[in-house]
């Protein structure tokens, strides 16, 4: 179903941390000059819209509120950054409500679902395009660490050369929202200032540096931990999300299963899965998502070749020599942040055969693992 011109385009979470830069780059884009925005809210429904968004605005002057069904249901097209507590709560009543209007989410609730689809169009455009064709309404941004996966080496999956493949993920304190970021800079500073006399000292000890440390990061409050539970500033956290009892954490889980389902592949799609499984490790990281992956290739393919096909699979994968400058430089979560580049480096076979594949990438999470296809898969309706 084509969108009629200057459709109603209701948004919900833009002031989050996805939400804001869903704002920006819809902004930088030039989106709202195409739709009528309709701003939503949880907490301040009836309240003027605020500077940083009423310039993006046309008729509406109001924040409308995002527990009200009928003016959601007034809309075209919803676009939420919310979260799965209000995609729970709205969700399932407008439809039941007869609401036909496309719903694209940042959320997990429905990914999985099967009249929803996980959008990544630089990947699975075709995807896409069939559940449009199929008459589907449900498009769901994919995790943070696969869509940024997937933007790299999603080259290797098109060309279905990926037998297997197994990542070790180093996740960003921003994958736990805006609250975690706060958490780990606090912690930093904390442990910095209690060996700062050390550290203005060049003749003190390391040894008693590295004490003075450990006992601080040991020593912080339940209150100073209230995020992520135990201390991150100088540490790494190896599991992420709830624990699905079977040894795995759900972020691990929806490595293999939503890869699979953003390709179109597995159980729903009458095609075999490619085998995906991951340690999924926070780290001191701000923003960027990196990875670890170890692929084992169908045949074995040069080298060369597999380096071309990563560079040129979209305008956002770069690749990185495989060198000391070129990797210190280039491939680190400082060097990505807050731009749409995924580099993809460290390429190389392995000791265990030619048809083993080392690779190391990196994504912004909050971009292409989170607003950006979004933003996109508006675009996909706006111009069908
Ligand atoms: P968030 O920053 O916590 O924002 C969600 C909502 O919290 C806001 O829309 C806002 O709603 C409310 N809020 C309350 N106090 C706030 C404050 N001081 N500043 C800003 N907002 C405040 O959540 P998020 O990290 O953007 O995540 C949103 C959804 O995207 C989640 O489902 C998440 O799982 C998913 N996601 C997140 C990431 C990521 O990297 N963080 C990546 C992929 C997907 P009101 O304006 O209505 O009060």
């Amino acid at each position: 179903m084509a969108l009629n011109s200057n459709p109603r385009v209701g948004l919900v979470g833009w002031r989050g941390m996805v939400g804001s830069v869903l704002m920006q780059r819809m902004e930088a884009e030039g989106d709202f000059a195409l739709v009528e925005p309709v701003f939503f809210s949880t907490s301040n429904a009836g309240g003027l819209l605020p500077a940083a968004i009423a310039r993006f605005a046309k008729n509406e002057r109001k924040l409308q509120s995002a527990r009200d069904l009928k003016t959601l249901a007034a809309c075209d097209v919803i676009i939420t950054c919310q979260g799965s507590d209000f995609t729970k709560e709205a969700h399932a009543p407008l439809r039941a409500a007869g609401w036909k209007g496309y719903w694209i989410d940042a959320a997990k609730t429905l990914r999985m679902a099967d009249d929803a689809v996980i959008v990544l169009d630089p990947v699975n455009l075709p995807v896409i395009k069939n559940a449009l064709v199929k008459g589907l309404k449900n498009y769901i941004g994919g995790n943070c660490t696969v869509s940024c996966m997937l933007m790299g080496l999603g080259a290797l999956f098109k060309a279905d050369l990926v037998e297997w493949m197994t990542c070790t993920t180093y996740q960003a304190a921003s994958g736990g929202g805006a609250q975690h970021m706060r958490e780990l800079l606090t912690q930093m500073g904390t442990v910095n200032a209690s060996v700062k006399a050390l550290l203005d000292d060049p003749a003190s000890a390391i040894l008693e540096i590295d004490r003075q440390v450990a006992a601080t990061q040991r020593g912080l409050s339940a209150e100073q931990t209230q995020h992520f539970m135990v201390p991150l500033a100088g540490s790494l956290i190896p599991w992420i999300d709830v624990d699905r009892g079977d040894g795995t954490s759900l972020e691990e889980w929806k490595g293999g299963a939503e890869t699979n389902k953003i390709l179109g592949r597995g159980a729903g799609f009458g095609t075999a899965a490619i085998p995906i499984d991951s340690i999924c490790v926070r780290v001191g990281a701000m923003r960027c998502h990196s990875q670890s992956v170890t692929i084992k290739l169908r045949k074995d393919v040069p080298l060369p070749e597999i380096e071309q096909m990563i560079a040129a699979d979209n305008e956002w994968a770069r690749f990185v020599p495989n060198q000391r400058e070129a990797t210190i430089r280039q491939l680190t979560p400082v060097a990505v942040t807050g731009t749409m580049q995924i580099p993809v480096g460290r390429v190389r076979k392995l000791a265990m055969g030619p048809s083993y594949l080392g690779a190391f990438t990196i994504g912004d999470q909050l971009l292409w693992g989170a607003a950006e296809p979004l933003r996109r898969m508006l675009r996909i309706l706006l111009e069908q």
